[in-house]
């Protein structure tokens, strides 16, 4: 379908690199597990990403969802209130998933590009419940925020809601599915970027182009509980050897890769910028670009318009086109992009 085409509908779209195929190959040629965390290419993906990221442990799951939902079932109880900004991933494509899931609900508070100011949850925190509320119990946070463009959450409000979260005794989680991209654009360390954070999510298969699989981190008596809501919840995958093998070269392989991504993500920007003006909107952290359609123009149809040329972009919303960069995207795909787009919108 997509044969050909620059396909920027999502990171997902990156492909397996060549050393995570190898990987996987020699892996899938032993014995496999029992699926009881016995996988030594799983353990080492465990041991290796759990130090990144400075956590007692983690638990490799099939979907960054499952790695999400762990972590509601695991903080919150049915009814429980979820704090985070409008607009997270956990409030809007997985929404199905926190009702029905975790059955908590989940209140969008005021965002600053995408991210909770610190000041804004001491607010939320200090005004009067409804009657009958229960208590916030979890503070969500998302880093890069997709919705909002990839943006990274700001260090100091990120420890700073850290701080707020231990004085009033509540739990700290952070969907980092794109954290790498903030670790990539910021020079900071996993661990440092996730040090106020009780738990975190991290996929695998988006930028880093892992076959399949997230990471739901934390101590061990949480990832030791993890388990058990995993297999209640039917994700108790195995054999998946060949998997995390593949996720290792894929993890070790990340350094350069997505800096050129978001390189190529302000290449894509400027160019919109230039053909667009402020229907662009502003520069990209990361490696997510987003293009608002003019009044009048559903976005969809300029989405139908750019296939036609060999583009292929996202609809967020009616007015909202999302073009993600990775590795299947060359200069040539962003060049080819920004004069598709000056056509279909310009
Ligand atoms: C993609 C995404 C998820 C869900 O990942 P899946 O592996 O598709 O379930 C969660 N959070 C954010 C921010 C995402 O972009």
């Amino acid at each position: 379908m997509a044969g050909g085409a620059a396909d920027f509908r999502s990171d997902l779209m990156a492909g397996i690199p060549a050393a995570a195929r190898a990987a996987m190959l020699r892996a899938a040629g032993e014995a496999p597990e029992m699926g009881l965390r016995d996988d030594p290419h799983q353990s080492r993906l465990e041991r290796m990403v759990s130090e990144l990221a400075g956590f007692e442990d983690a638990l490799f799951v099939p979907t960054c969802t499952l790695a999400n939902q762990i972590a509601l079932r695991l903080w919150c109880r049915p009814g429980d209130i979820v704090l985070t900004a409008a607009g997270s991933h956990v409030a809007g494509p997985e929404a199905a998933s926190t009702a029905g899931l975790a059955g908590v609900a989940v209140r969008q508070l005021e965002a600053a590009r995408g991210h909770l100011r610190p000041e804004t949850l001491r607010a939320a925190l200090a005004g009067p419940a409804r009657p009958g509320d229960q208590p916030a119990r979890l503070v969500w946070l998302e880093n890069t925020h997709m919705r909002a463009g990839g943006t990274i959450a700001p260090g100091d409000w990120v420890r700073e809601i850290g701080g707020t979260c231990r004085e009033a005794g509540l739990r700290l989680h952070i969907d980092g599915s794109r954290l790498w991209n903030a670790e990539a654009a910021t020079g900071l360390t996993l661990a440092a970027l996730a040090e106020a954070a009780d738990s975190l999510s991290l996929s695998l298969n988006k930028a880093l182009g892992a076959p399949a699989g997230s990471l739901l981190l934390g101590s061990r008596d949480f990832i030791r509980e993890a388990l058990a809501v995993r297999a209640t919840l039917g994700a108790s995958w195995r054999p998946v050897g060949f998997l995390a093998a593949g996720a290792i070269e894929a993890v070790a392989g990340r350094a350069g890769r997505l800096g050129d991504d978001h390189r190529r993500a302000r290449l894509l920007h400027a160019g919109f910028s230039h053909a667009l003006g402020p229907l662009a909107g502003e520069a990209p952290d990361t490696n997510i670009v987003l293009v608002a359609t003019p009044p009048g123009t559903a976005a969809m149809e300029v989405a139908e318009a750019l296939g036609k040329a060999g583009v292929l972009a996202l609809p967020l919303d009616a007015a909202t086109l999302r073009f993600v960069l990775h590795a299947r995207i060359g200069d040539a795909a962003v060049a080819r992009a920004v004069d598709a787009v000056r056509r279909a919108i310009a």
